[in-house]
């Protein structure tokens, strides 16, 4: 290794050595009134005064953004201000109050890029597996059933219930969709959500679908609470759903829960539960996916929202003295983006930070540990140098001139500021980049340009953010890998 020469010394330094006088390291009135320099002082004070909390966790709550990738935090909080009418570069999320932050390493076992099986279930177990795979280790072989008894693993769930805690999950999703599954199910294979999902050979081999395995999980383990949609997996056709067996296990669930429980499947059903009535609730709102949010006119009057969800899960967990722990999912963060639509994107991360917001109202952070991170990225962009206040949604302008009006590529054609790496918007086969000179990028149902075409966008692998605060989250800081959210959080329940 060589070095370089020594450099002689700068003109101004040299000034001021010769002239002797010491150089005042008081900045200026106006650099001290700016108000980026008072809002960084006014946070430094705060970073100062914070002092971590040491003491044990009543409760803990792991909220997902599923999908949620650090662009789409940045861009959800510029959407979320400008919606708002405020500044959107310098508005904030909920969650990104939260004082503690590290960054989560989410390849799985065998991929660089996680589905979200293996990543929920790296959180939920401290065991990173392969892709398609749930509560199992990465001995497990894809959607082979003989593999599955041999490489279980508990999940936290388990572990909390069985220490007397109650537990709970909660998702826009299909309950038995890979995210909240990972609380309570043990499968080589994400897809068997429901008995007409799975092979003969599984069937034969002992195997059950997912949505069996939450109304038949071994007695004290089982789940509080469970909302979302997935209603059809536990129908039977002849009822409207889809389950081959004619097993009603909506049925099953009423027998096992017993009093004070209670089954919903309206918005309206879950309002009319008092707090403190219902210790347990199955709330199946839909019958696949619950709609996204931009969709609730026409598709989800009677559904509830995430945020409604959470309050209601939180009501019913906390009626047990001993605490509990919830997972909630923001679900459809990662549909929106699959589908190439920003607008779903955020969205839906705008409703995902009002649930946490509604939680962070209700909980004490004293005794409740709160983690709100993503199970992994997507290939979301937000690119070229549009003004500060450019609409997030609309065509890049150059911010040093945006008079001008949207910028151009080398193909004289203009972008949007956010696109996608992968999806539906990339050109087809031998086709150029469509022009949007003409476009209504704002349009909600407007797909964004991707470089690679795919029918449905691929996740993305670079790492996510975990925001924590409540005990023990100081706990989280630098870059980890995304198994070790489990060890924070059940080293903060004592289990
Ligand atoms: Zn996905």
């Amino acid at each position: 290794m060589s070095y370089p020469a020594l450099r002689p010394l700068s003109g101004l330094l040299l000034a001021l050595t010769i002239s002797g006088t010491a150089l005042a390291a008081e900045p200026a009135a106006h650099q001290t009134s700016n108000p980026y320099y008072v809002s960084g002082l006014a946070t430094l004070n705060k970073a100062l005064a914070q002092q971590p909390n040491t003491g044990k966790a009543k409760n803990v709550i792991l909220f997902i953004g599923d999908g949620m990738g650090i662009s789409t935090v940045t861009a959800a909080r510029i959407f979320a201000g400008q919606q708002a009418g405020r500044d959107g570069a310098s508005n904030s999320l909920s969650f990104e109050a939260l004082p503690y932050l590290a960054l989560s390493k989410t390849y799985s076992h065998d991929s660089l890029v996680t589905d979200s099986a293996p990543s929920a279930s790296a959180m939920m177990t401290g065991v990173k597996t392969k892709n398609g795979m749930i509560g199992v280790d990465g001995s497990a072989r894809l959607n082979d059933c003989d593999s599955l008894n041999t490489s279980k693993v508990m999940t936290l769930a388990e572990m909390a219930k069985i220490a007397g805690r109650s537990t709970g999950a909660i998702t826009t999703t299909r309950i038995t969709h890979a995210t909240p599954a990972s609380a309570y199910a043990h499968t080589p294979f994400r897809d068997w959500e429901g008995d007409e999902n799975m092979s003969s050979q599984a069937k034969a081999e002992g195997c059950i679908d997912i949505a069996r395995q939450l109304v038949e999980m071994p007695y004290g383990t089982t789940l509080d609470v469970a909302m979302g949609g997935g209603r059809s997996r536990f129908r039977p056709k002849d009822q409207g759903g889809a389950r081959t067996d004619g097993r009603d296990l909506i049925k099953d669930w009423q027998n096992r829960a017993g009093p004070q429980s209670a089954y919903v499947s309206t918005a309206n059903e879950l309002a009319a539960i008092k707090p403190g009535q219902a210790h347990k609730i199955l709330g199946l709102f839909a019958e696949e996916h619950m709609p996204f949010e931009a969709d609730r006119a026409t598709q989800g009057q009677d559904k509830p929202t995430l945020e409604a969800m959470t309050v209601a899960a939180i009501d019913a967990l906390a009626t047990n003295p001993k605490g509990y722990f919830l997972m909630v999912e923001g679900g459809e963060i990662d549909m929106g983006s699959h589908g190439g639509n920003a607008y779903r994107t955020l969205t839906e991360t705008v409703e995902f930070s009002k649930a946490v917001s509604a939680a962070l109202a209700k909980v004490n952070l004293k005794d409740t540990l709160i983690i709100v991170t993503a199970d992994h990225s997507h290939g979301l962009v937000l690119s070229g140098y549009p003004s500060r206040n450019a609409p997030i949604l609309g065509l890049a302008d150059d911010s040093s001139n945006p008079a001008r009006g949207p910028v151009k590529g080398i193909d004289g054609k203009p972008y949007s500021i956010l696109s996608f790496a992968t999806g539906p918007g990339g050109p087809e086969a031998d086709k150029v980049r469509r022009d949007l000179s003409t476009v209504d990028t704002q349009d909600p149902n407007f797909t964004q340009q991707a470089t690679i075409p795919m029918i449905s966008a691929a996740h993305s692998g670079e790492d996510v953010a975990i925001f924590a605060g409540g005990p023990q989250a100081h706990l989280f800081h630098g870059v980890v890998e995304e198994s070790y959210i489990f060890q924070v959080m059940r080293h903060a329940l004592g289990l």
